[in-house]
């Protein structure tokens, strides 16, 4: 009988520092936001030694390539700086790869790229395919005319064709805001922004619509961005479905960023 217990005790008390060993850790773990989480999912991406992220380029304060010096720039491209940092120590550890509204999805699908920080709307439908984070940011749909046109807002539109780019929430936004007002328009799809912004100038199109932090980098002295503003666009941090442990870890350290003023921060120092 007392060797039994001595038994025991031999094995239940190494059993016990283990279990508090590992509890202690943890806790440790998420008390840096989850940043020394491992798994296999983000062990590949620590050996790759890069943090690839698909970015907008046209998009100031958001993600601009700067054609000056080649350099990208921007809120999305400092959040991904950030992940990096987190990741190995190095803010310039991330590889950046410019990516639109219709190409954004499939890169990350197959793999090209880890994470997509380029005001991705967080959708219903979309959340069906790609997880995305809390939101770091908050837009609306706009509407970019020729200022000459003399357009005040929607209400001017009615029988007006608007030009949206192909997989963007624009299209939705501005046919629900429509159709609340008693109007109609017409739509006309394009792949690029560029491209829209042509049709506009050339008159194929009468408005350029899309989120107003995008229309920023189409104005010019010609054209204006309407007062108008539907639909909220909530932007978040998009991964690979299937890489839950990649979505988690940036889940928490954009919640911590959140709380912290980090994000906060970033938006004041952009002037968004
Ligand atoms: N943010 C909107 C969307 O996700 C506009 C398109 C874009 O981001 O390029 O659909």
């Amino acid at each position: 009988m007392k060797r039994t217990k001595k038994l025991l005790l031999a094995f239940l008390i190494p059993a016990v520092l283990a279990v508090a060993g590992v509890a202690s850790c943890e806790k440790k773990a998420q008390g840096d936001g989850g940043a020394r989480q491992s798994s296999p999912q983000i062990d590949r991406i620590r050996k790759a030694d890069v943090l690839k992220v698909g970015v907008k380029s046209d998009v100031p304060k958001f993600g601009l390539l700067n054609t000056a010096t080649n350099q990208y720039e921007g809120f999305e491209i400092e959040l991904s700086r950030l992940i990096a940092k987190q990741l190995f120590g190095d803010p310039d550890k991330v590889a950046f790869t410019a990516v639109t509204a219709k190409t954004r999805g499939p890169l990350l699908d197959n793999g090209d790229i880890d994470l997509v920080i380029a005001t991705f709307t967080i959708t219903d439908e979309r959340k069906l395919a790609y997880n995305f984070s809390t939101p770091y940011y908050t837009d609306a749909v706009g509407m970019l005319v020729k200022k000459a046109a003399g357009y005040t807002g929607l209400k001017d539109l009615n029988g007006k064709t608007i030009g949206v780019a192909q997989s963007a929430t624009s299209r939705e936004a501005i046919k629900t805001a429509a159709d609340s007002l008693g109007i109609s328009v017409t739509f006309m799809e394009f792949s690029t922004y560029p491209e829209i912004k042509a049709a506009l100038d050339s008159g194929r199109i009468d408005v350029f619509s899309v989120d107003k932090s995008i229309l920023n980098g189409y104005l010019d002295s010609e054209t204006e961005i309407l007062p108008d503003a539907f639909s909220p666009q909530d932007y978040g941090v998009a991964s690979k479905f299937a890489n839950k442990d990649v979505a988690a870890y940036v889940e928490s350290l954009i919640t911590n960023w959140l709380n912290d003023g980090t994000i906060k921060g970033l938006i004041n120092q952009f002037g968004l």
